[in-house]
């Protein structure tokens, strides 16, 4: 078993899509930006499976002037990197993500979030949310933040 750590931060801007945990998020006035889809919880998620896994980070094995990946989903990314470490000779156990932020608001759509990444993973993610008491970046709006681990196992032969 091999663990694997990753975190992400995008700023809130108006008039961008809400994109969080593989879900839009039609109803915010203000999305994450970023040269995808800013999907902080998918992010973190992707750094832990290649934390796990030996194979680096999100920079290195995308890197922001991939043109390929500018605008992907954080789904896609999830895909693909799971993709990758498969290709590595691992097998994902599981995924744990914890979004910290002010908006979107998980709670109500927290099994249907974790349906989405679940599948885009092929192994159970949990997705949890919390707050800063309205302190640092995230307390104040700037900001969503995501911390995430991943367990990956040595595929059978
Ligand atoms: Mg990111």
């Amino acid at each position: 078993m091999r663990v694997g750590i990753g975190s992400d931060v995008h700023t809130l801007a108006e008039g961008v899509p809400m994109w969080c945990a593989g879900l839009h998020f039609p109803d915010e006035p203000a999305g994450l930006a970023g040269h995808s889809d800013g999907d902080v919880a998918a992010h973190a998620a992707c750094d832990a499976l290649l934390s796990a896994a030996g194979l680096g980070d999100l920079g290195s094995n995308y890197g922001t002037a991939a043109p390929q990946w500018a605008g992907a989903s954080g789904v896609a990314f999830l895909a693909e990197t799971v993709r990758r470490v498969r290709e590595a000779g691992f097998e994902v156990s599981n995924v744990a993500i914890q979004v910290i932020g002010n908006r979107p608001r998980l709670a109500s759509r927290r099994a249907e979030a974790e349906r989405v990444l679940s599948d885009a993973v092929g192994a159970p993610v949990s997705v949890a949310a919390t707050t800063t008491d309205g302190l640092g970046l995230t307390g104040r709006g700037e900001g969503v933040a995501a911390i995430a681990t991943a367990l990956v196992h040595p595929a059978r032969g």
